[in-house]
């Protein structure tokens, strides 16, 4: 494959899917074997079934070796079940007799596994379950070890990668993921994979950062390359230049001397030291993330994102998939609240399989909340699951997007509905269910104290509030310089927020990025937030900061910031006053 030039300071911006900062030298996995198809004739049909059946005897063999390696790695033990998966894939009658079907029809080994494999793929898109259907990337890795044994083609040489690495591959199965000597491995980058691939989900309990769905990246790097990851903002540096490198090993020092002392926060309270509790929660988008959230011990759940169960799939998940679902959340919250946010689609989440009508401006069209009354039916059954699993647990609904009180209004209306149906059926659910809205327009910050006044909590969504606040695309790289979350209007859109709720005697909560940045921990509580909910990995640097500040203090800068004219003043004095107060942690100006 050609390569693609690299220039000095070469930036991408993939999706950050395991936090943390890696500098080192790539180190590049090799792309698939170009598969040699020809036909055979009848003489040749026994010698290549029994290439075959060799081919997958030291397919076997080299599983049971990997299996024996990671099984001495006690961190590494419950990803077991993938070799297992693999072994089986491995004596699945489709693939084998299938193979030797074609074989027999006169094509070679190579050309007939490439065959059978194309029909399993085919299978495996057509599945309706998410799970399952992603268990495609297994039947890929099981017939990439097959071909290369009959290529002759050595195995991707995971295990021998070079020190100081930033693994770089288009995919990486999840058996090469576990096979990585994890000393050897400082970041990923791959091509393919969204944040359930087996590789994100691997990178985040192996804790080791990792950018993924970089589709040219195999084409523009080379062994020996030097990158930076940035697993938190999923930007990737080609070809550093010395500044760059400098600034970020800057940025990694003080992120690595934040962790190192962070396990001691685990179990303590997230309490200012004027004795204020500000629950940390965590943000989740795939159930099997519930264990990160636990790992770094978030209190329950500030936002459940659930339109990521509805993506990839041919039809939407039924009232009782939703319903297991949330009620195996809340079962693992163990008590904890658990927001759950309804579908939030349209604009830059796409939903291929939902049939949107191409918008002129998708992010201002039947997003979110608009979409869900338009598409009444599908909310209702959003609606049920969440009521029903509301007798689980402690659960609290959230409306995305919402501009107007009468979207609320309509939303309560036919919550309501759904309540006087569900009692007509003798169907238990939590009868003071918490509503709440997501602030992330102008409008609802505009009228905040009329929308108090119809909820029980408020959740800002940054993420949203300064596209649509300061009229920046979140996802245009053109105008990412404008994206500011320390602009003095959107400080003044979270004091007015804050304001509202706390009149009110409602709750607000922040879950959009800027929660979870230590840095602001303090303006964020001076600013009046009761929670903050984050990337559950955030949870323990932004309480280490919070347990030593205080929301007093945190009032007395709000104030000061709010007399500022540009976002550049208000990051100024951020930054020192967070030096001066905690140099230990901000001893570096963070990179922009
Ligand atoms: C936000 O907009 O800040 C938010 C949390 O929602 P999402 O990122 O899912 O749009
Ligand atoms: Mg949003």
């Amino acid at each position: 494959m050609g390569k693609i030039n690299v220039a000095t300071d070469t930036y991408l911006v993939g999706m950050g899917v395991s936090p943390g900062i890696a500098i080192g030298k790539v180190n590049l996995i090799d792309q698939r074997p170009l598969v040699d198809q020809s036909l055979i004739n009848g003489s040749e049909v026994d010698a290549e079934i029994s290439r075959f059946q060799q081919a997958i005897d030291q397919a076997r063999e080299q599983l049971q070796k990997i299996k024996k390696t990671v099984s001495k790695q006690p961190h590494l033990r419950e990803h077991l079940y993938i070799l297992d998966t693999h072994l089986l894939i491995l004596e699945d009658e489709m693939l084998v007799e299938g193979t030797k079907k074609e074989i027999r029809a006169l094509v070679n080994v190579e050309g007939a596994l490439t065959r059978v494999l194309e029909k399993l793929r085919a299978l495996f898109d057509s599945i309706d379950d998410e799970y399952l259907r992603e268990r495609r990337s297994d039947v890929d890795a099981v017939g990439d070890r097959l071909l290369r044994i009959l290529m002759g083609v050595s195995e991707r040489n995971i295990d021998k990668i070079g020190s100081s690495s930033i693994v770089v591959a288009h995919d990486l199965s999840p058996a090469e993921t576990i096979q990585m000597d994890r000393s050897h491995v400082l970041g990923f980058i791959t091509g393919k994979g969204g944040r359930t691939s087996h590789t994100a989900i691997l990178a985040r309990s192996l804790d080791i950062p990792a950018v993924v769905g970089l589709e040219s990246i195999t084409a523009m790097v080379v062994d020996g390359m030097t990158a930076i990851v940035d697993g938190f903002s999923g930007v990737v540096i080609l070809k550093p230049s010395e500044k760059t490198l400098q600034e970020y090993l800057i940025h990694k020092q003080s992120y690595d001397c934040l962790e190192q002392d962070l396990e001691q926060y685990r179990d303590l309270p997230s309490i200012t030291k004027d004795q204020v509790h500000i629950p940390l929660r965590g943000n989740l988008e795939i159930s099997s993330d519930v264990i990160q959230i636990k790992k770094h011990a978030a209190e329950g759940i500030g936002l459940y994102r659930t339109e990521f169960l509805y993506l990839g799939r041919s039809a939407p998940p039924d009232e009782e998939e939703q319903f297991q679902s949330y009620c195996e959340i809340l079962k693992q919250a163990e008590g904890d609240p658990v927001t759950i946010r309804t579908l939030d689609i349209g604009g830059d989440k796409f939903v291929p399989e939902l049939n949107l009508d191409d918008e002129a401006n998708p992010a201002m069209g039947l997003r979110a909340i608009r979409f869900s009354l338009h598409e009444e039916q599908l909310f209702k059954i959003q609606l049920r699951a969440i009521l029903r699993a509301s007798s689980c647990g402690r659960v609290r609904i959230l409306f995305p997007m919402i501009s107007g009180v009468a979207e609320i209004r309509a939303c309560k209306k036919m919550l309501g509905d759904i309540q006087a149906q569900l009692d007509k059926e003798g169907i238990s659910y939590d009868p003071d269910l918490a509503i709440g809205i997501m602030i992330e327009t102008p409008s609802a910050v505009m009228i905040a104290p009329l929308l108090a006044k119809e909820v029980d909590f408020f959740s800002v969504g940054t993420n949203d509030l300064i596209q649509y606040f300061l009229a920046v695309d979140r996802g245009n790289e053109h105008v990412a310089y404008l994206y500011d979350p320390l602009h003095p209007a959107i400080l003044r859109a979270l004091k007015m927020t804050c304001d509202a709720a706390n009149e009110a005697g409602i709750e607000v909560c922040i879950c959009g990025e800027m929660a979870g940045e230590p840095l602001y921990a303090l303006v964020l509580v001076g600013l009046g937030f009761h929670e903050l909910s984050m990337n559950p990995a955030c949870v323990p640097r932004v309480k280490r900061v919070l347990r030593q500040v205080s929301k007093q203090d945190g009032a007395t800068l709000v104030k000061q910031l709010l007399l500022l004219s540009t976002s550049k003043e208000v990051s100024t004095i951020i930054e020192a006053e967070m030096r001066r107060r905690l140099p230990a942690i901000f001893a570096q100006p963070p990179i922009q």
